[in-house]
């Protein structure tokens, strides 16, 4: 019987999920995260078993420690937790800082800095299956929200794509987007359905079940990613080189000199104009989808 190995990542979601693109490889795997991502962990391929940061680490089960998260706080949680042999990830805080100031050449994203600390290559998409009998791809699936304010596209350009993109139309969200996406609904309140959690019963399906999905750069869209569904990615104060979507294919974004402007995203555009998204028109976001969907 091979041993368990312990895979920590504490987040965001968008790093956990795609932390599932090496979990497979180290199965059977012990998945330590925060409470809040413990049901999208115990998803990942390869994951036998979620444990919560929080609670205290006993990792004297397992043979094999890959820290994916790097922080002191990580260090600190697992010199306290045993198990074996430890890898780590190596941080690019520095680099990636540079890469804002200066604009210099971006590090080695972060999926390839998993693979290189799990010693083996990050799998492509999809590399997860949600639960349940798989049904046709229909709906569109958008994903307005993201945590920080430069990273959201303007809800009057939302509410302009859903209004050009026909059929029905699915809108994801976490709880602190109920009120925008109640909003972007009346936009079509015949074809828009809204799909609101704190966890991801029904998120999970509910993507895997869109036939294309656009969000910014934000965990849902990896999620819908790692379920092998087109994914079209609107891009704005990050860039796809500098981070997580290093090898996505489908991105949007608006080549200005100040991007990246930031590691993760502000509370507002240090520019004050916020043009890296709202150049972006709904017509062309809406063309680009309906290439995608197109796409045998
Ligand atoms: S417009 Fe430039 S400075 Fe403003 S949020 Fe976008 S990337 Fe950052």
């Amino acid at each position: 019987v091979r041993a368990k190995t312990a895979v920590l990542r504490l987040g965001g979601m968008g790093e956990v999920v795609l932390a599932g693109r090496i979990t497979a490889a180290l199965a059977p795997v012990v998945f330590v995260t925060r409470r809040a991502w413990l049901t999208l962990a115990a998803a990942l391929p390869g994951v036998v078993e979620a444990r919560a940061a929080e609670d205290g680490l006993d990792l004297r089960d397992c043979g094999a420690v890959v820290d994916l998260q790097g922080s002191l706080r990580a260090r600190w949680l697992l010199a306290r937790a045993g198990g074996g042999p430890r890898r780590g990830l190596a941080r690019a805080d520095l680099r990636r800082r540079a890469r804002v100031w200066f604009k210099l050449p971006a590090p080695a994203p972060l999926p390839a800095r998993f693979a290189a600390a799990a010693g083996g290559p990050a799998a492509p998409a999809p590399w997860l299956t949600a639960p349940g009998p798989p049904a046709p791809p229909a709906a569109w699936g958008l994903v307005p929200g993201a945590a920080w304010a430069t990273k959201r596209w303007p809800p009057e350009a939302w509410a302009a794509l859903i209004t050009q993109l026909p059929g029905t139309l699915r809108l994801f969200g976490g709880p602190e987007d109920d009120a925008l996406l109640s909003v972007l609904a009346e936009a079509a309140p015949a074809r828009v359905e809204i799909i609101v959690e704190a966890g991801f019963e029904r998120t999970l399906p509910g993507l895997a079940a869109c036939g294309v999905v656009i969000g910014g750069d934000t965990g849902l869209s990896h999620l819908a990613r790692a379920l092998g569904r087109p994914t079209l990615t609107l891009l704005g104060p990050t860039t796809a080189e500098d981070g997580l979507w290093a090898d996505h294919a489908h991105t949007l974004g608006v080549d200005l000199p100040c991007r990246p402007c930031s590691r993760f995203g502000g509370p507002r555009c240090p520019v004050g104009d916020h043009a890296c998204l709202r150049a972006l028109e709904p017509g062309q976001v809406a063309a680009a989808a309906a290439a995608l969907r197109a796409q045998p």
